[in-house]
C-alpha cells in the first residue's frame, strides 16, 4: 500500500528531477519568459527537501506532509506557479489529513484536489498554453479510467501518458495567460515550461507507484 514513506519518496523524486532538468525547464522559459523556471523550481523543492530532511523526517501523517511542502514551496517561490503548485499541495493533503496510509480513493481524491486546485487558483482553460494543459487531460484520463477498472495505478499510468500528449501539445499553442502571453505568435513553436514541469511531477508520483 500507499503509505508516507512512499509521499515522501515521491517528494525527493521531484526533487531530483527538478534538480536534473533544471537548465532544460530555464531554457524553455527563456524562450517563453524571463527564463527562470528552472531557477524557481529547484528553489521551491530544494527548500521541500529540506523539510523532509528535518521536520518530514518522521512525519507519518500524509496530509501534513503535502500541507507542509505546499505552505514550503510557497513561501520559497516568488513567481507564478509558486501560489499555483502550493495549492494543489495544500489541497491534495486536505484530502488526506491525518492519514498515515493512502488507498487507491485516497490517492484518487488527492489529485483530484491537487488539479482543480490549480485551475481554480490560476483560471486558465486548456488551450491557454500553460500547465493546465498538461493536468487537465491527465485528470480527465485518470478519472475515465480508474471509475472504469477501480485501478489507481494502471488509471495514474495512462494519466501520465495524457499529461504527456497534453504537454507536448503546447508547443502549437499560442499563450494566453501568463508573461508569455506578450509574445503573441512569437509564443508558438515552444513548448510550455510549467506544462514540461506538471508532466515531471506527474512522471515522479508515476515512478514511486509502479
Ligand atoms: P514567472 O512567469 O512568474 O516567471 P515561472 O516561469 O516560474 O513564473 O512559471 C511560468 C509558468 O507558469 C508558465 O509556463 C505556465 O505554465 C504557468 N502559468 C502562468 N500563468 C498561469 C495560470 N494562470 N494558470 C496556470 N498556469 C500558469
Ligand atoms: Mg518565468
Ligand atoms: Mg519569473
Amino acid at each position: 500500500s500507499f503509505t508516507a514513506k512512499e509521499l515522501k519518496a515521491f517528494l525527493q523524486s521531484v526533487v531530483d528531477t527538478v534538480e536534473e532538468n533544471k537548465d532544460y525547464l530555464s531554457e524553455l522559459d527563456r524562450k517563453l519568459g524571463d527564463g527562470d523556471h528552472g531557477v524557481t523550481m529547484s528553489i521551491g523543492w530544494q527548500a521541500v527537501q529540506e523539510k523532509l530532511q528535518g521536520e518530514l523526517h518522521d512525519e507519518e501523517n500524509c496530509g501534513k506532509i503535502s500541507i507542509t511542502a505546499g505552505r514550503t514551496f510557497l513561501s520559497a517561490v516568488g513567481s507564478t506557479v509558486g501560489p499555483l503548485y502550493a495549492t494543489g499541495f495544500l489541497r491534495g493533503g486536505k484530502e488526506v489529513q491525518g492519514k498515515t496510509e493512502l488507498s487507491g480513493e485516497d490517492l484518487y481524491n488527492f489529485w483530484n484536489a491537487f488539479i482543480e486546485g490549480i485551475k481554480e487558483r490560476g483560471q486558465a482553460e486548456v488551450g491557454d498554453k500553460t500547465m493546465v494543459d498538461t493536468l487537465q487531460p491527465a485528470l480527465g484520463t485518470l478519472k475515465l479510467e480508474y471509475e472504469k477498472s477501480g485501478d489507481f495505478t494502471g488509471a495514474f499510468t495512462k494519466a501520465v501518458a495524457s499529461a504527456k500528449e497534453g504537454m507536448e501539445s503546447t508547443k502549437d499553442l499560442l499563450s494566453k495567460k501568463g508573461r508569455s502571453s506578450r509574445l503573441g505568435e512569437r509564443s508558438l513553436g515552444n513548448q510550455d515550461p510549467g506544462a514540461t514541469s506538471s508532466y515531471l511531477i506527474l512522471s515522479a508520483f508515476e515512478s514511486v507507484i509502479t
